[in-house]
């Protein structure tokens, strides 16, 4: 019998890593506030009723509770006026109980993002975005870093994966995810190259990359052609698929546990990344679900408790 070749990336299982910062953060929180009463608070706001959305808040409020961090849940109505949102902001900005608050994006389009994201105490911004933490970050003096290139750059690092001199390069340029890990990535000394819409020949830049990130909300749109033979492929991608055939071209042999998801739930989901073809290309591979995903609720927990720290001088 003639053997096909079936080199496979490893796959980064991003779980036993959001387990272990979570353990850290726990046994810190059991350390420092012993009390229950003083327990640090992330005060988590949704608006709307987004499926993905609920499901992201409720993998927030559920690590808070294995961590040991108090939670409270804000759902607001889809008519929510950016004024409402804002008056909301400033009262958990001014209670001495909570540390961190968490406005979930996207907002629906009659709020005005920017002026939600200012709203928020930069002492009490847990996710990184207000531009006084831009500032510090692009300074490269971070204080709170975004939690999904935070945690990005804590799976290479834990992972053993060298930064330091590696050609990176990011696919998209979001300040929640593209710009933050390139500025990462550069001050551990990568090289970073910025892809995005406009790129030309997008596949002949990527191609370049020991770490290849993509952010950019297109399902699979990163090929084989797209990868260097042996490179690391961080994929931050969420994206539903809906059709089986599609499902099939995808996920090699996880196709028929994929489809069957889709046959019972409606959906699987698949990154930015073309699973199956990455596999025969990349080194290593962050796979979706079970990736960067988990890494983003574990820094959130660690950036609440340094958020409490650091309100309580302690
Ligand atoms: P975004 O704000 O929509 O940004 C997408 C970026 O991709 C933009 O910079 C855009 O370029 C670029 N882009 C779009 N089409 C492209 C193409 N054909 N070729 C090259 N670049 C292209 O998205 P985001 O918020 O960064 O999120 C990206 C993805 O990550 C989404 O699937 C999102 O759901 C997911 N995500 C996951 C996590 C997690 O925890 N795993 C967290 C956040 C986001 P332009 O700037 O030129 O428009």
């Amino acid at each position: 019998m003639v053997s096909i070749a079936t080199q496979r990336a490893e796959i980064l299982d991003g779980r036993p890593i959001a387990e272990q910062i979570k353990r850290e953060v726990a046994g810190e929180i059991a350390s420092v506030f012993q009390e229950n009463a003083k327990r640090p608070c992330l005060a988590a706001v949704r608006v709307g009723d987004d499926p993905a959305s609920e499901v992201y808040v409720r993998n927030k409020v559920r690590a808070c509770a294995e961590v040991g961090l108090a939670s409270e849940l804000h759902a607001l109505s889809d008519s929510t006026t950016t004024h409402q949102l804002v008056d909301l902001i400033g009262d958990l900005n001014g209670r001495e109980e909570i540390d961190g608050i968490l406005v979930q994006l996207p907002l629906p389009q009659q709020i005005d993002e920017g002026t939600i994201i200012e709203a928020i105490d930069p002492a009490k911004d847990v996710d990184g975005f207000h531009p006084m933490n831009v500032g510090f970050l692009a300074m490269g003096q971070p204080r709170f870093v975004p939690c999904t290139p935070a945690g990005i750059i804590e799976l290479l690092e834990r992972n053993n994966i060298e930064i330091e001199g590696a050609a990176a390069c990011v696919v998209g340029r979001s300040q929640i995810v593209g710009r933050p890990v390139a500025s990462l990535l550069s001050q551990r000394h990568a090289t970073v190259t910025i892809c995005h819409s406009r790129t030309r020949d997008l596949a002949a830049v990527t191609r370049q990359a020991d770490i290849l990130v993509a952010a950019i909300g297109r399902p699979a749109l990163i090929h084989g052609e797209h990868i260097k033979p042996g490179a690391t492929v961080i994929d931050v991608g969420i994206n539903r698929v809906t059709n089986a055939e599609i499902a099939r071209d995808l996920f090699g042999s996880e196709a028929n546990e994929r489809i069957e998801a889709i046959n019972q739930r409606g959906y699987t989901l698949v990154g930015d990344v073309h699973p199956a073809e990455a596999d025969l290309i990349a080194g290593r591979r962050t796979p979706v679900p079970g990736g960067i995903g988990l890494l983003t609720v574990a820094m959130l927990m660690r950036n609440t408790l340094q958020a409490a720290k650091r309100r309580r001088s302690l």
